[in-house]
């Protein structure tokens, strides 16, 4: 292990699936930038957001804590900036800290960027062609393709440091994001028809009534602007749907292979600057994404391709080289691994765990048993997604909807009665079979309820008022109080 601290290159974009992505197998696209990162260090296979959604999942990865303690539960929640971030932890021990591109917490007093000596970031969504920037000197309009620029300013803004201190970057990328739109340079890839999912015609029978509220199907609910052409006359509405999928994955593949580019840039850059050895470099995405499965684009659920993101790292001087890190490890973890790999102690609220040692002398080390999910935008007026939380275990997913009919403004005001949903990933992995209610799983749900119930109150937060308390957590607290 390397005595100097690393500099630490965190390289987030937006909504962007680890299905595409080379190193994950991907069957849709190539991405032969980000992959080398992964064969110079590790990919880590298991990483999951704890709320799928952009602001949330950015105030988790810079507070190192769920949404219920920063606050940040929906994209109507601006952040309190002034939390200790791993960031300001960062500079506090002499880290030069630097962040350009999306921020999408907030902006205005309070909410814009603190403990950053640098800061160059789009407003709220941003552009994608000529992003309007905003730093402490007020909003000017930089000319050229959002994810080149921000790779631009931020490089830009290392070359002009002095002095021996490490740094600490934060490159956040507007793309992949809706109304996912390409650059020239990339425009003509992916004309030939791209591999559609297995899932892609789900009806969603036997899963709870959000899968069907939701208006997130590929098929209903692309709009003419994320499309951009208008669909061609007389396809029957299977070809249709096709059509859609083919026209929303070209854009956005598009925007990926940018984005990819630009990774590129940056890893060469560092090999030119002789940082390559010293610089913990992460690639990650704030969530993932539905690239037609289950029908769907956009994210919110907690099934697998909306709450995987993933993550792939190396630090040749920290890291060696090796198998993918099959551990689960969450967002709210990565301030801590950041700090440990820079010596930093972390701060008491956070709420992760490191995995840095399971990258370096502990790679069979277990990191937790269980991943907690909440996701708090009720029936918002664009996607139609229920509120609803639930415990992922290496092997199962429970689910609970509450399904109050307290919905967002501009919702359908429809209610349904609270309703669960369980998995059982081992021979499920598409999650299409519901066996919340088959009888060969009553144990298993009784107990992940009760699970999910402890590791609610262990991270602070509190059951939906309507959940009814296990039965099985009633009986044995019930015993312990009868001793
Ligand atoms: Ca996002």
């Amino acid at each position: 292990m390397t005595a100097r601290r690393p500099n630490i290159l965190l390289i987030l974009t937006d909504d962007h699936a680890a299905h595409a992505i080379g190193a994950y197998g991907s069957i849709v696209n190539e991405t032969p930038h980000i992959d080398a990162i992964a064969a110079a260090g590790r990919r880590v296979d298991h990483c999951y957001c704890t709320n799928s959604l952009c602001a949330p999942s950015r105030a988790s990865i810079l507070t190192g804590t769920h949404s219920h303690v920063n606050g940040v539960t929906t994209l109507e929640t601006p952040i309190d900036a002034s939390q200790t971030t791993f960031v300001s932890l960062l500079k506090e021990q002499g880290y030069r800290t630097g962040i350009v591109g999306k921020w999408h917490m907030g902006e205005g007093e309070g909410h814009d960027p603190q403990n950053f000596d640098y800061w160059a970031v789009l407003r709220d969504q941003g552009e994608y062609f000529d992003p309007q920037i905003l730093t402490e000197n007020g909003v000017h309009i930089q000319p050229g393709y959002a994810t080149d620029v921000i790779t631009d300013l931020a490089l830009d803004w290392v070359d002009s440091l002095d002095g021996d201190e490490p740094w600490c970057l934060l490159v956040h990328h507007k793309a992949p994001h809706r109304s996912w739109e390409p650059d020239d340079a990339h425009a003509g890839m992916y004309t030939e028809p791209i591999p559609v999912p297995d899932t892609f015609d789900d009806d969603y029978a036997g899963r709870s009534s959000a899968a069907k509220h939701a208006t997130m199907r590929i098929a209903d609910y692309l709009t003419l602007a994320d499309l951009k052409v208008e669909p061609p006359e007389g396809l029957t509405p299977d070809a249709l749907a096709l059509w859609k999928y083919q026209r929303y994955m070209e854009d956005y593949l598009r925007c990926v292979a940018s984005v990819d580019d630009n990774v590129g840039r940056v890893t060469e850059w560092l090999t030119e600057r002789g940082d390559a050895d010293d610089t913990l470099l992460m690639y990650t995405s704030d969530q993932g994404f539905f690239l037609g499965d289950h029908g769907w684009f956009d994210k919110r659920f907690m099934y697998e391709e909306s709450i995987r993101m993933p993550l792939l790292l190396s630090w040749p001087a920290g890291i060696e080289p090796g198998e993918p890190l099959q551990q689960m490890v969450t967002n709210v973890d990565f301030a801590q691994t950041i700090l440990d790999a820079a010596g930093v102690q972390a701060a008491e609220r956070m709420q992760g765990v490191s995995f840095l040692p399971q990258l370096t002398h502990s790679p069979d080390a277990p990191t937790r048993e269980a991943v907690y999910y909440r996701y708090y935008e009720n029936d918002d007026q664009h996607h139609h997604a229920l509120a609803h939380y639930g415990i992922r275990t290496e092997r199962f997913k429970l689910i609970y909807f509450y399904n109050d009919g307290m919905g967002l403004p501009g919702t359908s005001g429809l209610s349904y009665p609270a309703e669960w949903e369980l998995y059982d990933m081992e021979v499920d992995p598409d999650e299409l079979h519901n066996v919340y209610h088959a009888p060969e799983y009553e144990d298993m749900r009784e107990e992940l309820k009760v699970q999910l119930w402890r590791l609610q109150a262990e991270l602070g937060d509190a059951p939906h008022p309507g959940q009814p308390v296990p039965a099985l957590l009633a009986r044995s607290e019930q015993a312990e109080l009868t001793h």
